[in-house]
């Protein structure tokens, strides 16, 4: 865009820049994308009547045009801003730059979506060495007016002009030294005019200039540092992990400051509704008397919990609660907040919904509805889909716990257990995680750049801060479990090593610990499955979980909501009766070669892949038939009678046999030994058919529907186990809908072929049985042909599954076993955004299976349709499949779960056919 048309668009200039303030704004809570979460939240405040110093938000949209503009803005918007500085000057009955009556603001960062300590905020802008004064003159109180420009300067110092804050804090530990102070409360207005004049000696030498007196230019800078750090490299690798968008940018809110720091009838903190690291409905949070927003999180003083506000400033600790009370029902949903009280007076500075845990987020949705504040179907938009996982984790084995005394104690900021290796950095921890170790990243306190290191250890510890530290915080979210604030332990990060109680932990030794106790231990913990998992496995009675009742809650007003199918993917009886307890209801992919490496199979599938005619082969199928048969007739069983799809051999043969290397080393090694004989010859007989079976690229090989096109017998074989197994079920009583699933197909012929054969076996096998069954004959949909020639596949499929994983790595042409070699770099150089094996590539994939849904359908209306991928689980892809109308999806076991939430949260949102 160029500078004209940003600030006119057909005539009528644009907004860019929203006011709020004296009980009214511009905004409200629904204009997250233009006012990132934090002005949206302002705006609703300020609409509520609750008291929120005014302010105005340079909306995201500034922000793009910023970077479009190479780090400029437009004078268009920077007129739009002047407008807006001159009625925020009114509201606050201050001037920017006036001596006298200095107006001060804070300029804070806010994105869509909240991206802890990500990026940056500046506070008590407008200050300079004539306004300070005049600050000092109105208070009569000149150690306030002083703190607060020190903190300017070093904030200032540090955000725009990129001065590493240690530099700040070298001058300020050398002037609490000199003083003698132990607290930054106990510096004098004295002490800290050393301070300032230090800063200023600071910014001069690093910078080569003065300290910017003039406010306007301090708020253009620091805008523009704002806009800037939306790049920087942590915000870009948060965003990274948490799949959001770079284009969304940031906004910018310029807001007059109120001053916790003015003496001990002031205070600042943050909070939430209910506690987010348990869901439990208690008001939590901390608070620290005569400070500033930032302490409380930086970790610089210890906060206090906020209860004790209650007998210190009992008058605005009770209007917090009202308020926060009256927001949580306003929101409809557990708010995280931030306060300051100036002099007595409450002042609210921010509320968003609060980020949990999984634990958390299942309690308050379900407390919520308990509570009548929301409905079933609220719940069920309330909870993160992924989340659910952090409950299906496993704990420490309670017995084996129970027997190491703890070494120390801190706050349980996450729940969850943690063993590991203990590390001091985050590039420590994402080395050790790369040679396969686990580890516990061990932090005196955990910074932003530290994001990396967080994301791949197992848990993390921290010596300082509290419940809402950054470490807590992240932790949360993240769902690792955490331990904060555990204040016992000497941490040298230089040294690599903690010590603590005259015991040394060194980097590498074991640590667990637990995060809902903050019990802290030496060495290793088995661990135990959850309580879900216990339930699920029925080991514990679900009377007995508190916690599987309101899973399994939330998961049944799921059900109800959700269109399509949950089906899942097991091979083997005991993954089919998981599944079934975890609420899948239904098979969508089977794989009949996973029970081929059942304990002493493997021998006979040799023989069978070793023999070089019918009739051999026959002889070994004929010895694995009562095995699949045995294996069928379990799943069927633990299935109750919902459909079971069942795909006949897929891999290539070399699968199953020992490696050419390996064998020739054998056949090496007995020569040597001059040895001769059966053992050498049948060695040199398995190694000439191995290299015969040798292929150049096997995904693209002699596999799927090949092989029962080459061997019909072995779908023969796989057809008999499947009806004969039906049959005897049928014949207990037992309803079983097989359906039979040929891989691979690309040829409307190579379906028919197998189509043919499976017709004709089940039909001998009922006959023989003198039962009749009920089963399907489907494809896969995995090769773009197939997708390509659907109408065709489907006069002869009497269903389609797509195997996504198979139809990515030929949509793309990327070997899924060699992706991992430039993924990454195609992310970082954002030539991809995610990791379409993980995600579906709805543009091209999806295209392709959108392609073989219309396709299919033309030519059988009522084809049922499913997935059987990876994506089956996953909740973005799960979405999509939604919008394409599926019939159902097909997960692993353990993401059964997750697709019931995220297919009802799908249907929720979606409507088919869009
Ligand atoms: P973050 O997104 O990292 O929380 P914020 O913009 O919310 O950053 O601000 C950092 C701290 O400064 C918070 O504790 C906040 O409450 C405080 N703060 C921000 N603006 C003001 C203000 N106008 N007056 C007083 N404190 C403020
Ligand atoms: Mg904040
Ligand atoms: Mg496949």
């Amino acid at each position: 865009m160029t500078k004209k048309a940003a600030g006119k668009k057909a005539g009528k200039a644009k907004k860019y820049v929203y006011f709020f303030g004296s009980g009214k704004a511009d905004g409200n809570r629904n204009m997250k994308d233009l006012l990132g979460g934090k002005g949206a939240g302002l705006a609703e405040m300020t609409n509520a009547g609750l008291p929120v110093p005014p302010g105005f938000t340079i909306s995201t949209e500034v922000c793009n045009i910023y970077y479009q503009e190479k780090q400029e803005i437009p004078a268009a918007i920077d007129r739009e801003i002047d407008v807006q500085i001159k009625k925020l000057e009114k509201a606050a009955g201050a001037t920017l730059g006036s001596t006298d009556n200095p107006l001060l603001v804070s300029v804070r960062s806010g994105a869509k979506f909240s991206m802890p300590g990500m990026m940056d905020t500046i506070l008590n802008l407008g200050l300079n060495d004539a306004a300070v004064e005049g600050l000092k003159r109105r208070t009569t109180n000149g150690r306030f007016a002083f703190d607060s420009y020190r903190r300017f300067i070093q904030m200032f110092g540090n955000v725009v002009l990129e001065i590493p804050k240690d530099v700040f804090e070298h001058e300020f530990d050398a002037v609490k030294k000199a003083t003698g102070a132990r607290l930054d409360t106990d510096l004098d207005e004295k002490a800290l005019r050393d301070v300032v004049t230090r800063y200023k000696g600071v910014v001069q030498k690093k910078t080569g200039k003065s300290f910017p007196q003039d406010p306007r230019e301090q708020l253009k800078m620091a805008r523009d540092a704002v806009f800037r750090s939306w790049m920087n490299a942590r915000a870009i690798e948060y965003r990274r992990i948490y799949d959001i968008p770079d284009h969304i940018g940031t906004a910018v809110n310029v807001q007059m400051m109120v001053f916790g720091n003015s003496g001990d009838r002031s205070a600042t903190g943050v909070g939430f509704t209910r506690n987010p690291a348990t869901g439990a409905k208690e008001f939590y949070g901390e608070f620290l008397i005569n400070a500033q927003g930032e302490d409380v999180v930086s970790g610089v003083r210890t906060p206090q919990p906020i209860r004790e506000l209650e007998q210190v400033l009992p008058k605005a600790y009770k209007q917090l609660r009202e308020i926060t009370t009256r927001l949580e029902k306003h929101y409809k949903d557990m708010q995280d907040f931030e306060f300051t009280i100036q002099d007595e007076r409450l002042f609210m500075l921010q509320t968003r919904s609060g980020k949990r845990t999984g634990f958390a987020a299942v309690v308050v949705a379900t407390d919520l509805v308990a509570e009548k504040l929301i409905t079933p179907k609220d719940a069920v938009l309330l909870v993160d889909p992924e989340s659910l996982n952090q409950l299906l984790a496993p704990g420490f084995d309670q017995d084996e716990w129970k027997k190491i005394p703890a070494i120390t104690r801190g706050l349980p900021a996450s729940p969850g257990a943690a063993s590991g290796q203990a590390v001091f950095s985050a590039d420590h921890a994402v080395e050790w995680v790369n040679q396969g170790k686990q580890v516990i990243l061990v932090r005196r306190e955990t910074v932003p750049d530290d994001i990396h290191g967080m994301f791949v250890a197992q848990g993390i510890l921290t010596a300082t801060g509290g419940m809402t530290s950054h470490a807590a915080v992240v932790g949360r979210q993240m769902g690792k479990p955490s331990v904060v604030g555990a204040g016992e332990l000497e941490i040298s990060e230089s040294a690599k090593q903690v010590r603590v109680k005259g015991q040394t932990i060194k980097e590498g030794d074991f640590i667990s610990f637990d995060g809902l106790s903050g019990e802290v231990k030496l060495g290793r913990v088995a661990s135990k499955p959850s309580e879900i998992l216990q339930v699920v496995n029925g080991t514990l009675d679900p009377k007995k979980s508190e916690l599987y009742r309101r899973f399994n809650q939330l998961l049944t007003w799921s059900d109800k909501f959700r269109r399509m199918g949950i089906r899942a993917n097991a091979d083997l009886p005991d993954q089919a009766e998981l599944a079934y307890a975890f609420g899948a209801r239904g098979i969508g992919l089977c794989r009949t070669e996973h029970m081929f490496f059942g304990e002493g199979r493997i021998p006979i599938v040799q023989k069978m892949i070793l023999a070089d005619n019918e009739k051999d082969r026959r002889k070994a199928l004929d010895e694995l038939l009562p095995m699949q048969r045995q294996d069928f007739y379990g799943v069927f069983k633990a299935m109750h009678g919902e459909a079971v799809t069942i795909r006949t051999i897929d891999p290539p043969l070399h699968e199953f046999l020992p490696k050419r290397e390996d064998l020739m080393v054998d056949i090496a090694r007995l020569e040597a030994t001059g040895k001769s004989g059966r053992d050498l010859n049948e060695k040199k007989t398995l190694l000439a058919r191995v290299e015969q079976l040798h292929e150049f690229n096997p995904m693209l090989g002699h596999r799927g529907v090949r092989l029962g096109i080459t061997y019909p017998e072995i779908t023969e074989m796989q057809t008999r186990a499947i009806i004969e197994a039906a049959c005897q079920l049928a014949k207990e009583g037992v309803k079983v809908v097989p359906e039979i699933m040929i891989p691979l197909v690309g040829l409307v012929k190579e379906l028919r072929d197998q189509k043919a054969i499976v017709n004709r076996v089940a039909g001998e096998t009922m006959k023989a049985n003198g039962v009749k069954i009920k089963y399907l004959v489907g494809t896969m949909i995995e090769v773009p042909r197939g997708a390509m020639t659907a109408d065709q596949i489907a006069e002869e499929a009497e269903f389609f599954s797509f195997g996504t994983n198979d139809l990515t790595q030929l949509t793309f042409g990327f070997s899924r076993d060699d992706v991992g070699k430039f993924l990454r770099i195609y992310q970082e150089k954002k030539i991809l955004d995610r990791d379409p094996f993980a995600s579906i590539d709805t543009e091209g994939v999806g295209a392709v299976v959108r392609t073989g849904v219309q396709l299919g359908r033309k030519t059988r209306p009522d084809l049922k349709i499913g997935v059987c991928g990876e994506h089956g689980g996953d909740p973005s892809s799960i979405h999509f499949f939604e919008n394409v109308g599926l019939d159902y999806v097909s997960a692993s076991p353990y993401r059964v779960p997750v697709a019931r939430l995220a297919a009802a949260q799908a249907a929720l949102a979606v409507k088919v056919g869009d």
